[in-house]
């Protein structure tokens, strides 16, 4: 018999499949719960927007046919709205589509992508399946004013002469820390003009710090840059599967050649734009995250847990007892949160911003278990 395992390239021998938060259906069936709440995924607990829901069901009925290829619709109205060029707008099935065409089209054997330890588990797994290394820099430490975040000089520092693209969660998940406009334009400046930089802005719609860079705006400064956002998480449509590159048109032109044709469905590019001009549902989610980090942190802060301060829609918290134990004992009570010792933080929880009662809930089942 073949052992397949040894057929594979060498990028998907080392493997490990990313590690989704656990489905409620999963953990009703396995655990015979009911009425379980998810706060493992950073999903938007106020749902999609109604417009966008209505706009899926009216692109129902058009699915005998193929999608548009190139998104013309989305792209205009991505475009319109953030005064981009249609030509800069790469869209992908999920933001994780757009990082995986940047590693497909930019790293291979021989070269690396560089990126922060805690940094967002995508782009370790991009990166290897491409057949790349990894060049990991350590975090900042504990007491630093983003404990556990990117350390710019250190990212730079780490940049050698078969590095092709640094990785930037801002924010980044799982630790919600930030770079600054002065840190992270810092970093640009010390990283070569012919180096990839791929910021990643996934929750930047929830931003609360006034001192947070506006990305976009400096395509034309470093031609170098990809700003990668997504549709999962303040536009509530994480189910759909969209989120775009922007980058100069040639960049762009470049990652599109890996983009396989259709990757983006034809229901999710017509809730995408529906979403993106329902400004009520958007500002009503920011609202309610930032209410709920508030009523979060306030708890934790009660229980004398340390978290780490965060500009996303999660919070990252630190247990006494092994995290595992209190996560599957908050299974029991039916309430998911997520595990991120698969990214080394083993002495920490991450849990999502939910609706009011969802976080009390979550913050009353957390003290009962740390009773228990
Ligand atoms: C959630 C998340 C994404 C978005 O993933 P999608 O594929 O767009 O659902 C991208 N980057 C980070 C850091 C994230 O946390």
């Amino acid at each position: 018999m073949t052992d397949f395992s040894q057929r594979v390239t060498p990028g998907v021998q080392g493997l490990k499949p990313y590690e989704p938060g656990k489905p409620l259906s999963e953990l009703e069936r396995e655990y015979g719960i009911t009425q379980a709440i998810k706060l493992a995924s950073n999903e938007n607990p106020l749902g999609p927007s109604p417009r966008a829901v209505a706009a899926a069901q009216v692109a129902l009925s058009e699915v005998h046919r193929y999608p548009d290829g190139n998104g013309f619709a989305l792209k205009q109205a991505l475009a319109q709205k953030f005064n981009w060029l249609p030509t800069q707008i790469s869209l992908g099935n999920g933001s994780n589509d757009v990082l995986e065409f940047i590693a497909r089209a930019f790293l291979g054997p021989g070269c690396n992508a560089v990126f922060s330890q805690y940094a967002f588990a995508v782009y370790a797994i991009v990166t290897q399946a491409a057949g790349a290394a990894s060049k990991i820099v350590p975090a900042l430490p504990k007491n630093a004013s983003q404990p556990y975040g990117h350390d710019g000089q250190a990212l730079a520092a780490t940049i050698d002469e078969h590095t092709r693209v640094v990785f930037i969660a801002n924010p980044n998940n799982p630790t919600g820390t930030w770079m600054s406009v002065t840190e992270l334009e810092h970093l640009l400046k010390r990283i070569p003009a012919d180096v990839i930089v791929v910021i990643d802005e996934a929750y930047a719609e929830y931003i609360q710090t006034p001192d947070y860079p506006d990305t976009s705006r400096w395509l034309t400064t470093y031609p170098n840059l990809i700003v990668a956002h997504t549709f999962s998480k303040a536009y509530g449509l994480a189910g759909l599967r969209v989120g775009y590159a922007v980058a100069s048109p040639e960049i762009t032109h470049l990652i599109n050649r890996v983009r396989q044709p259709f990757n983006v469905n034809s229901v999710a590019l017509a809730a995408a734009e529906a979403a993106l001009n329902d400004n009520v549902h958007l500002s009503r989610s920011i609202d309610v995250n930032r209410a709920g980090l508030k009523q979060l942190g306030d708890g934790l802060n009660s229980l004398g847990l340390f978290f780490i301060p965060s500009q996303g829609n999660f919070l990252c918290f630190q247990v006494t007892p092994p995290p595992r134990v209190v996560y599957e004992q908050l299974l029991r009570l039916g309430v998911i949160i997520r595990p991120v010792d698969n990214y080394g933080l083993k002495e920490f929880l991450r849990v999502s911003v939910g609706t009011q009662a969802e976080n009390k809930r979550f913050l009353t089942s957390l003290a009962e278990v740390l009773q228990s």
